[in-house]
């Protein structure tokens, strides 16, 4: 893992809720554009989130979202090793 890479999973969830500011988006967009290791990963978290909003059209519980954030990471942890 890189250092940028580093910072592109920190701001992963920011990203995804487009909280970061359009600098730091850009900056991480192009990362993921060029990383085989973080591109893929934010593809699949994005469309998890897609998913879920869709599905249960209200706000998801933080105990849920943790429970998946964890088992997600630890995934790709395991991926990227
Ligand atoms: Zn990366």
């Amino acid at each position: 893992m890189s250092k940028d890479c580093d910072e592109a999973l920190e701001n992963l969830y920011l990203y995804l809720d487009s909280e970061l500011d359009s600098f730091s988006s850009a900056r991480i967009r192009s990362h993921l554009d060029d990383c085989k290791g973080c591109g893929p990963l934010f593809d699949f978290e994005g469309r998890l989130k897609t998913v879920v909003k869709e599905r249960l059209d209200e706000d998801v519980p933080d105990a849920v979202v943790d429970r998946v954030r964890t088992a997600l990471r630890e995934e790709a942890a395991t991926d990227l090793q």
